[in-house]
């Protein structure tokens, strides 16, 4: 588990840069003049943001929130239920937050 959580912070890292930098981009070509190392565009989804940007930014979110559970120790724990996330779900998901069951209750 410990081996998995190291692999899946640096993939989680490294994803969440690639999404920053095509926020970045996409906002590079839609709105010139506009500060691209601006941070405080990446966390706010306005209604103006089209959806391709949309997306990413709640990506970014998910990879973001999943590092934080790897710094707080509650990574690989189910939101909803508390319980271990299986570690071959994390392997595919490494951004996951909930349990298959869970998963499968919230997604219907
Ligand atoms: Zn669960």
């Amino acid at each position: 588990m410990e081996n998995l959580i190291a692999k899946n912070k640096l993939i989680l890292e490294k994803e969440a840069q690639e999404t920053r930098e095509q926020i970045l981009s996409l906002s590079r070509n839609s709105q010139i003049g506009s500060n691209p190392e601006d941070e405080s565009t990446e966390s706010e989804i306005d209604s103006n943001t089209d959806p391709v940007e949309a997306d990413l930014k709640t990506r970014l979110n998910l990879l973001k929130q999943a590092l934080r559970r790897i710094a707080d120790n509650t990574y690989g724990i189910c939101l909803y239920c508390q319980k271990k996330i299986s570690a071959e779900r994390l392997r595919v998901f490494p951004e996951a937050d909930s349990c298959v069951q869970c998963q499968a209750v919230a997604r219907t």
